[in-house]
């Protein structure tokens, strides 16, 4: 698979990569997940993974937290062998799972304080930590209140939230926006530009091409189990607006429509197919 490259991600070089993906190849029941994914990301780097629903999404930030094994192929967070050195691995590691992890009879700040205690942080540390996290993700007001009686969009604020609590050297979010309002979204962003400024390592899965525009920093596009391009989303619009005179959609819609053969339309994007629509 052709994998095409634009630019260099200068915030990476000389400084050495968090996680680098080499030729990782995973098949569930015969059926490939992923097939051959090269994928390196920096300090202080965002790598919005883009792809439709099943393009391996999961799968890759799954083996990248040392929670599934690759079938070949290498992953390594700083340096350390995902797989070999798995609980090291996830002291490392912030991982926001699609599914919510959170504990609704507890309260906001019990839930806090248990996934706090979990990666190790002491009091002091552990206090300010919740607090500044709290304050990040709009959750302040509600720290007393049981998350069973939070909505959906608060108690999905607070899952995404543990994964920042310990400030990991990569953090790792799965479709972190899913039911989040505007305001959510933005507090989202926010912290994601945030932590990427102290140098953290993040990859932002999302079947969401406006997300990952609004992010504005690297793309992988993830296509049936390989990452078919990566860049920067200027350096991918303009490549693919070379080759094509077509001005059927644009931006990275347009990269996406070509390289997957997958139109975006904003319009879906709240379904459960989220934007990626097959193309007639
Ligand atoms: P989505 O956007 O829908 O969450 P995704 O890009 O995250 O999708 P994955 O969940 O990684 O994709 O799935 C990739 C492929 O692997 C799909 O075909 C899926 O059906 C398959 N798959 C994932 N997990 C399993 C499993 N535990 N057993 C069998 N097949 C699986």
């Amino acid at each position: 698979m052709t994998v095409t490259h634009f630019g260099d991600d200068e915030s990476a070089a000389g400084r050495g990569p968090v996680l680098v993906l080499a030729s990782v190849w995973k098949t569930y029941d015969q059926v490939p997940a992923l097939r051959g994914v090269n994928l390196e990301v920096g300090r202080g780097d965002v790598c919005a993974l883009v792809g439709a629903n099943a393009a391996g999404k999961t799968t890759l930030l799954s083996i990248a937290a040392g929670l599934r094994q690759a079938d070949r192929g290498s992953a390594e967070v700083l340096g350390l062998q995902s797989g070999r050195r798995c609980e090291r691995i996830r002291s490392l590691v912030g991982f926001a799972q699609q599914e919510l992890a959170v504990y609704p009879p507890l309260t906001v700040r019990e839930n806090l304080v248990l996934f706090a205690e979990l990666r190790g942080l002491r009091r002091t540390m552990r206090d300010e930590r919740i607090a500044s996290t709290a304050e990040a993700f709009g959750l302040s007001r509600v720290l007393g209140r049981r998350v069973a009686t939070l909505s959906g969009g608060t108690r999905r604020r607070l899952h995404v939230a543990i994964a920042f609590l310990n400030e990991p050297a990569l953090l790792l979010l799965d479709e972190p926006t899913a039911g989040l309002d505007i305001e959510g979204r933005a507090d989202l962003l926010r912290a994601v530009r945030a932590v990427a400024e102290q140098g953290a390592a993040i990859v932002y899965s999302t079947n969401r091409l406006d997300e990952a525009e609004e992010l504005d920093r690297s793309v992988a596009i993830l296509d049936r189990g390989a990452v078919v391009a990566q860049g920067r989303v200027a350096e991918l619009v303009s490549a693919q607006a070379e080759t094509t005179t077509q001005v059927t959609s644009r931006g990275l819609s347009a990269v996406f429509l070509a390289l997957t053969g997958r139109r975006y339309d904003p319009t879906h994007a709240g379904s459960p197919e989220g934007g990626n629509v097959p193309t007639a």
